[in-house]
């Protein structure tokens, strides 16, 4: 009698994550296969420009398990019509598999919504739940309380511990147009990626337009930065006109300045190693500040931005001295954007039209301020700027 593991997935793309997964079920369950299967997305679904076909799906888990005896994939969800249903999948199998034990492999947001799934009593009945956790204080009251629950209406749970990979197949095609995913890509399928442009990877995005410059950031950011970049975006226009900057530059600046907010603090420190930049003790210490600095690099190498919207981008932070008006516009304009709401608001908003140099002045000693009563470590570049505004007022 064998035991097979099932581990079903959008896999777009596969990660290392998911192989390191798979392979800690395999030994953590001592399971003679484990099936990969990768999900049928509905026909209907907008996908973005470059999104891979199924049959690439499949292909990119194929490659992502070469040379691993143990792991399997198969296509039997991409083949199926209609809606799918993992019971179905599960009920193919146990033909397939009569007198086998199949493990379904699922995540913790998973298993905690689990007895909402289509036919959920069928599934734990016919097969055991083989649940990844990460070993989280919160997260494992949680499924301990889940499991028991689960446990009394007579299913069978396994947790297995897999120290989890941060990261996520969206962050990962973020990674993928910056041009930094290697890390987390399984041998071969960035290759595979690029050689077929998928997700973006055989654009140019040089120089774009700026039409096309604005979809193709929106589609970078969370969604939920995207009203403040283009607000960004619109008031460093504004004050670019009342300071006479290059209103082209500041459009531009304005709306790459967050590009790489996205990338938490681990894909930042990736970013800068995989274009070879060497971090001072600040940055290492303080990754979450980084992205002005990423966000500049990537400005600059995947967008081709000019000197000047580059360093704007690098100084949005933390000012430095001897800032130029552009730089000084995309700092203020971050700072009091129409989306910005906060004590001093209004006051800040009335200076950058009157005294550009005050304004900054204003911001960067708020952010002092707030920074400090934090607690949190304040930037040399953040210091000098300030310093260098009061000699030089
Ligand atoms: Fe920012
Ligand atoms: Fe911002």
């Amino acid at each position: 009698m064998a035991k097979i593991g099932i581990y079903g997935g959008t896999f777009n793309p596969p990660h290392i994550g998911h192989i390191r997964a798979a392979n800690c079920a395999v030994s953590a369950l001592g399971l003679d296969k484990l099936l990969l299967i990768p999900d049928r997305i509905a026909p209907h679904k907008v996908m973005p420009v470059g999104s891979p076909e199924p049959m690439q799906r499949l292909e990119m888990v194929r490659l992502s398990v070469a040379g691993m005896p143990h792991l399997e994939v198969t296509d039997m969800e991409l083949n199926r019509e209609g809606p799918s249903y993992t019971y179905q999948t599960l009920q193919t199998l146990l033909e397939q598999h009569p007198g086998d034990t199949l493990y379904l492999l699922i995540g913790t947001d998973m298993f905690l919504t689990f007895r909402q799934w289509k036919n959920a009593e069928y599934l734990w009945k016919n097969a055991v739940l083989g649940v990844f956790y990460r070993g989280e204080r919160d997260e494992k009251s949680a499924i301990d309380q889940c499991k028991a629950e689960m446990e009394a209406l007579g299913a069978r749970v396994v947790l297995i511990q897999n120290p989890v990979v941060d990261i996520s197949s969206t962050q990962l095609r973020r990674m993928l147009v910056f041009h930094c995913a290697d890390p987390f890509l399984p041998q071969g399928v960035g290759d595979y990626i690029r050689e077929n442009k998928l997700y973006g990877t055989g654009e140019c995005y040089r120089n774009l337009p700026m039409a096309e410059l604005e979809a193709v950031v929106t589609g970078l950011l969370k969604p939920n930065r995207v009203a403040h970049v283009l607000g960004c975006r619109d008031t460093a226009v504004e004050l670019a006109r009342r300071w006479g900057a290059n209103e082209t530059d500041a459009a531009r600046a304005g709306l790459l300045h967050d590009i790489t907010k996205a990338l938490d603090g681990e894909l930042q420190l990736t970013l800068c190693r995989e274009y070879g930049i060497l971090l001072d003790a600040f940055f290492t210490k303080n990754p979450k500040t980084l992205h002005a600095l990423t966000g500049a690099l990537v400005a600059q190498r995947i967008f081709g931005e000019n000197d000047a919207v580059v360093s704007a981008i690098r100084s949005h932070t933390t000012g430095k001295a001897k800032m130029t008006t552009l730089e000084k516009i995309i700092y203020v304009a971050d700072y009091m954007e129409p989306n910005r709401d906060f004590p001093g608001v209004e006051k800040l908003r009335q200076l950058a039209f009157t005294d550009l140099k005050e304004a900054l002045k204003l911001g960067l000693t708020m952010t002092l301020e707030l920074l400090k009563k934090q607690g949190s470590d304040i930037s040399p570049e953040s210091q000098e700027a300030l310093a260098y505004l009061n000699k030089s007022l």
